[in-house]
């Protein structure tokens, strides 16, 4: 039997296509790197059209490389690179203008100049005024693009993150539509009523004409002819939260964290929506037949970039996997820490204005030991992150899965549940976010009958025990808590 589903994996760095079979298990995967454009400083663009091309290319490529036909492809489901913004022409099809990528700063003085509407945005929206959200971003646009804003008024523009976009053209322009949990990072989408909100429109100065319609995560979202047969597009879901419906994190309490160049953990905290009191973000979790499930989400900026670094900037590794072996060269720290805020600190901190530091230097300090120290920092924001969730949440966190590319590294894994003294959970399949949009888009084509029904596909691969004693995990800790304060001056 061929019956497969089809996930599109819109990155920041690549756009991939990855065919599952019903289990779960992969049969089919294609890739395209995307470009990145640094146009001025802390500008972060990509050409949207690129974004299209890319994705239809994938997606026929992975069916032409796991010999699957069209008509076995029971839905798609689509996961995106969250916040990204495209602003586009309902005529032509066409960008107006390059889109505005999660990262970029632009509106940092904008934000920066609303903080007294920063409680009225968090009450509605669960985020923090940041220009890592979207709708900054969609304004600068239609202050920018010359008559931009008169078009969007007159209903000739369309906004989309990327999520969207990919849909709109899927769909030959007959579906403008996103999905909930997307939304919930626009800073326009009241997450409490679940509809774009007049006041925060008004705030931003976005007409309501150009956006998108908000449907659950698993819906029918449109049908498309792009791989030669008429295919439903059935679930959609920013990346994060595809990872969280990925590994399965449908009980209040449970939560993921995801490592790749940033690192992002999500806490289920059931139907209840809660402002956090640690500067975390609510956000949609997920939602299904109308019913909406809230997460609490810490965001780390900079993870495995960190390790890049060690490789591209430092030149002290020579690849990823190697910073393994690095940390196990050396008993310890030798005192050593890094506070990775390459580009400010995110959450709990949210200051985009600290810089990263290396500190405790002595002459018995190595490489190896600088190595170790970007792996435990990890470690540490994990670990703040967790404490504020449960804070926020009220719940002890029993148990971590994690994913991305960075838990392929076993001393890492064992580190995170050392310093969190919590046990961490790597599962079988670690393209969670992909399965994620796999799983959205099987529950409404009935391959999966139920939430309960994903779970049982959830298998853990290996479990990492905490065992540090409390003493030695305090001590590394406070190390950690000192060296933080200097980078945070
Ligand atoms: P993204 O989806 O954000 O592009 P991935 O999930 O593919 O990221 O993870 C890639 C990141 O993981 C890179 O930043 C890389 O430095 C890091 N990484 C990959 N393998 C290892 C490893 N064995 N140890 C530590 N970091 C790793």
């Amino acid at each position: 039997m061929n019956a497969c589903l089809l996930a599109i994996d819109q990155g920041t760095t690549s756009t991939r296509a990855i065919l599952f079979d019903p289990r779960g298990d992969i049969r089919g995967i294609a890739q395209k790197e995307l470009k990145l454009h640094y146009p001025s400083n802390g500008w972060v663009e990509q050409n949207a059209e690129d974004i299209w091309r890319d994705t239809r290319d994938v997606c026929r490529g992975a069916l032409a490389q796991a010999g699957i036909k069209a008509s076995d492809v029971l839905a798609i489901g689509i996961t995106n690179q969250r916040e990204t913004t495209v602003v586009w022409d309902r005529k032509t099809g066409r960008p107006v203008c390059n889109a505005i990528v999660w990262q970029d700063r632009r509106t940092a003085d904008f934000c920066a100049g609303l903080k007294e509407h920063e409680e009225t945005v968090r009450q509605k929206t669960g985020l923090l005024l940041d220009p890592y959200f979207s709708g900054t971003k969609v304004r600068w646009i239609l202050d920018n693009v010359s008559g931009a804003r008169e078009k969007a008024r007159r209903g000739d523009l369309a906004f989309g993150t990327v999520d969207s976009f990919l849909l709109w053209h899927l769909t030959d322009g007959k579906t403008h539509a996103t999905d909930a949990a997307n939304a919930s990072r626009t800073l326009l989408f009241n997450i409490r009523t679940q509809d774009w909100d007049d006041d925060l429109l008004a705030l931003f100065d976005v007409p309501r004409a150009m956006l998108p319609e908000v449907r659950d995560n698993s819906c029918l979202f449109g049908v498309t002819g792009i791989l030669g047969a008429k295919t439903p597009i059935a679930g959609m879901a920013g990346d994060q939260q595809a990872a969280f419906v990925g590994q399965a994190c449908f009980a209040p309490g449970m939560v993921k964290s995801t490592y790749g160049t940033g690192c992002f953990a999500l806490a289920n905290i059931g139907a209840d929506f809660r402002v956090s009191q640690n500067r975390m973000l609510t956000t949609v979790g997920y939602r299904l037949n109308g019913k909406t499930t809230y997460a609490i989400e810490g965001a780390i900026f900079v993870a495995g970039a960190a390790v890049q670094w060690l490789r591209d900037g430092l030149g002290i590794i020579k690849s990823a996997e190697e910073s393994e072996a690095a940390a196990r060269s050396v008993p310890d720290n030798g005192g050593v820490y890094m506070v990775p805020g390459f580009t400010g600190l995110g959450a709990p901190h949210w200051n985009p204005h600290a810089r990263g530091a290396i500190v405790g230097l002595t002459r018995g300090a190595t490489a190896a030991h600088v190595v170790r120290a970007a792996l435990e920092a990890q470690a540490y924001q994990t670990r703040d992150l967790l404490r504020a969730m449960a804070d926020d949440a009220g719940f002890d966190i029993g148990e971590l899965r994690v994913d991305g590319g960075m838990v392929r590294n076993d001393w890492i894994c064992q580190f995170f549940a050392d310093m969190t003294a919590t046990p961490v959970l790597r599962p079988k399949v670690v393209e969670t976010t992909a399965l994620g949009a796999a799983y959205l888009a099987g529950l409404h084509a009935g391959v999966f009958s139920s939430l309960d029904d994903i779970q049982k596909n959830w298998q853990c691969a290996r479990r990492f025990a905490p065992a540090m004693d409390e003493g030695a995990r305090e001590s590394l800790y406070a190390g950690w808590r000192h060296a933080l304060k200097q980078a945070l001056v």
